[in-house]
């Protein structure tokens, strides 16, 4: 029996799981809300772990793939002082493919393949439990009825209140990015500077960390302790003034070169050089976050367990995004179905506590009142 099944969300765990299914021969409905694969810059890059993120692809079949389009080196991590002494260079062995990164939009479209997904959907609601089964409401007035709606729909899922009322939370602690182009030829100091991988400056409260990606871009990430209304109230706590217009590009840049006053000019002139500047508070769902199962509906990646950026989540979607199609597959009728989902989310929900604890607690020592916790904290978890 084919189960009628729908995922809410193109991400890495709408895709994933879509692509597993795919490849053992099950339909499935992929909406996305986005107008096109392109419609927005796809982000940076994001490095797969052995036993995740790469187990994943391996179980859609695209493991070779991931290789051949993966970069190793960018494991390389470099920790500078605020004076711009170098504290630590750590450079991964030729073998090592522990952790190799990947661009988003590459990832994205190894995903994608030839994946038939319904762009420009966007889903208001989700109602489970109506005769024919979940109703998924669009934007567009229209709707649908599903035997498995699969909420991979992202920090702002519209699918996570069929089964919970929990919502994200901010982490008192805000990142705001940029990006460099063509660092090769434009910036080859800055390029020096950052390295094959990444480069992180840590002082009190606050940090600096650029990550090459590929084609020569650079995106660089600061990241500070501030109320979420920082840029607007009168801002006591960096002793500057208030009323940040954070679309103004120059504006942003020198605010945030005030916050980073007094660290070595390399490491600012990543600020210097910043094309635009994106405004990011960090938000998380609660550590534990489980639910009273709903039969017909679950929620897989960040739409189950946002947790702080430190590596982990895009693994976790597409692991679970894995896992949930093969059991989905495994079910063969509609009782089957309901109880293989039931073991997927007590799997899902024990593995991803684990992540939460170790994320929540890094990022509080990535972004802490005493800098030698960083360094700390990198030297626990760095291969010696
Ligand atoms: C700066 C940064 C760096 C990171 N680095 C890493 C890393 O190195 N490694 C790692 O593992 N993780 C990393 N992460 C975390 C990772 O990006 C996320 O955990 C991951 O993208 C979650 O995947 P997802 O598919 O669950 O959700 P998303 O990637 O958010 O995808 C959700 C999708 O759902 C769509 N959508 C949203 N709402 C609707 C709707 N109502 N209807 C239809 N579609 C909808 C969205 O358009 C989107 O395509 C990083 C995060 C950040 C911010």
């Amino acid at each position: 029996m084919r189960h009628r099944i729908a995922v809410i969300g193109g991400g890495p765990a709408g895709l994933t799981f879509a692509r597993v299914l795919h490849r053992h021969d099950h339909p499935v409905t992929v909406l996305e809300r986005d107008p096109g694969p392109d419609a927005r810059p796809p982000g940076g890059m994001l490095d797969l772990h052995e036993g995740l993120g790469q187990l994943a692809l391996s179980k859609a079949g695209l493991l070779a793939e991931f290789q051949a389009l993966s970069r190793p080196e960018g494991q390389a991590m470099r920790i500078l002082d605020t004076d711009g002494t170098v504290l630590r260079d750590w450079q991964p062995r030729p073998d090592d493919l522990a952790n190799p990164e990947i661009d988003r939009g590459q990832l994205r479209d190894l995903l994608l393949g030839s994946l038939d997904v319904q762009w420009g959907r966007g889903v208001t609601e989700v109602v489970p439990g109506t005769r024919d089964g979940v109703l998924v409401h669009f934007a567009d007035g229209r709707q649908e009825t599903f035997d498995l709606v699969v909420g991979a729909d992202g920090a702002w899922s519209r699918v996570r209140p069929a089964v919970s009322s929990a919502t994200p939370h901010y982490t008192g602690i805000t990142s705001v990015e940029t990006s460099l182009d063509d660092v090769d030829t434009r910036h080859p100091d800055l390029a020096r500077l950052v390295g094959d991988g990444s480069m992180a400056v840590y002082g009190v409260n606050r940090s600096l960390v650029a990550q090459r990606n590929s084609g020569g871009h650079v995106k660089v990430y600061a990241r500070f302790r501030a109320p979420l209304d920082w840029h607007t109230n009168v801002d006591r706590h960096m002793g500057l003034d208030a009323g940040l217009d954070l679309a103004d590009v120059e504006a942003v840049r020198s605010r945030l070169l005030a916050m980073f006053d007094g660290w070595a000019a390399p490491v600012l002139d990543l600020l210097r050089h910043g094309t635009a500047f994106v405004h990011r508070p960090l938000y998380v769902l609660p550590v534990s976050h489980t639910w009273a199962h709903v039969p017909g509906v679950t929620l897989l990646g960040d739409a189950a367990h946002l947790m702080p950026p430190l590596g982990a989540g895009a693994n976790l979607a597409m692991l679970e995004g894995a896992e949930l199609a093969e059991s989905v597959v495994a079910a063969p009728g509609p009782g089957d179905l309901d109880e293989a989902v039931r073991a997927f989310e007590e799997q899902m929900w024990a593995r991803a506590g684990k992540w939460a604890k170790i994320t929540t607690a890094g990022l509080e020592r990535l972004v802490s009142p005493d800098p030698t916790e960083a360094i700390a904290r990198w030297d626990q978890v760095q291969p010696s």
